[in-house]
This record gives C-alpha cells, structure tokens and sequence, in this order.
C-alpha cells in the first residue's frame, strides 16, 4: 500500500523525542519526513512542557529509567504526561509508561493503566516480523526485538492490536504504546497516527 503524508499538515508540530538510549533517530526521521520538527531530549534543559508531544523510544528499559532518573527528566516527565502530553512509547518505552511489571520489577512513570511483561517471547524467538492489525491503522509489518507484551490492562486502556493472542498495542487518552518498532520499518502510517492523536483527528 502506498501511503503519501501530506507534508504540510504537521508543520511547526514539535516533538520531544528522548535521545537518551536505544533506537531514537528512525523516530526522528519518521516524524521529519510528516513535516513535524523534533526535539532531541538528553537533558532536563532540552525538555519543555510545550512539545506538541513526546516519544519514548526502544532500547533498553532498566538503562533509559535510571537515565531519566539520573539527569532530573523523570519528574518532570511524569507530570507533563499525568496532565495530558501525548506520547508515542515503543518497546522499552511502554515498559517506562507501564503501571506494574511482572515479576516485581520496579516499575518506572507509572502513568499507563498496564501491567507488562518484559522479554516475554522467550530466546528463540527474541525478535520476529509480523502483520499486525492495528486498530485505526490497519495491517502492519511490526518488527519485534525481544519485545513485551501486555500481560493486563485496566478498564480505561483501549486494545489497539493484538498478535498470537498477545496485546501488543493500547491506547489511553494521548498514550500510544506499542511494543513492536513501527519506526524501523518505512510504513510511517503509526507516525501518522500519533500526530493526528495529537491535533484530535485520531
Ligand atoms: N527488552 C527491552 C527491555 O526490557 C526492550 C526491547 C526493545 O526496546 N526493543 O527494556
């Protein structure tokens, strides 16, 4: 399917994008080529209350919370979103959002009503491609790297796809969070999607 994003649609859209750790600038591009400008946050000082919306990227969940820790954005972080910042958050970044995670890890923002289990598809299949429905989307190639999946998810929170009986994508109010890699494929329809969350059209 060929999808053309009308560029001028998102102009003077700023995206907070935390560049801390993991796989953050194939989200920049993404949203650079929606006509969105971005915002790399590596410190407090780069971080502003008036981002249009934030991105959560993947990596490492363990190493990104003690890093937003570590330089001051937690709390910050936490509240903009508890008062209604958007955000995009993908693989490790839903485990940051989540409420609880399975097996007594210390859970980090606590701001998604979910609880999530880490590594959860096991060694073998520790990363895998596959057509993922997405609600509000449509068939996606979704990219799994030793993903998590959402074990529960509380009253509030909207399935938005679920693979091999597995929810690997929800939605509570501006939250968007996916546990597969949208921004390592070309297909910017999930990019797309965030930012008309965000200007209400979603
Ligand atoms: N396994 C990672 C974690 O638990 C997430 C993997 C990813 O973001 N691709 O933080």
């Amino acid at each position: 399917m060929l999808f053309t994003p009308d560029k001028n649609s998102y102009y003077l859209m700023k995206i907070g994008v935390f560049a801390l750790q993991g796989a953050f600038i194939e989200h920049e591009h993404a949203l650079q080529k929606l006509g969105a400008e971005v915002v790399e946050i590596r410190r407090l000082a780069h971080f502003s209350e008036n981002f249009d919306g934030v991105v959560l990227p993947g990596g490492e969940s363990t190493v990104q919370g003690k890093l937003l820790r570590e330089e001051g954005l937690f709390a910050p972080l936490k509240s903009a979103i508890e008062g209604g910042m958007p955000v995009l958050a993908t693989c490790a970044g839903l485990i940051l959002l989540a409420d609880k995670i399975e097996g007594g890890e210390q859970p980090h923002l606590q701001t998604l009503d979910v609880t999530v289990r880490r590594n959860a598809y096991g060694r073998q299949l520790g990363s895998f491609t596959a057509d993922a429905h997405i609600k509000g989307i449509g068939d996606y190639p979704a990219v799994f790297i030793r993903a998590p999946y959402v074990a529960e998810a509380g009253a509030g929170v909207e399935t938005l796809s679920v693979v091999e009986g597995k929810t690997v994508a929800v939605r509570q109010g501006k939250m968007l969070a996916l546990a597969f890699h949208p921004e390592l494929t070309d297909d910017l329809r999930v990019h797309d999607f965030f930012l008309k969350v965000i200007k209400g059209e979603a």
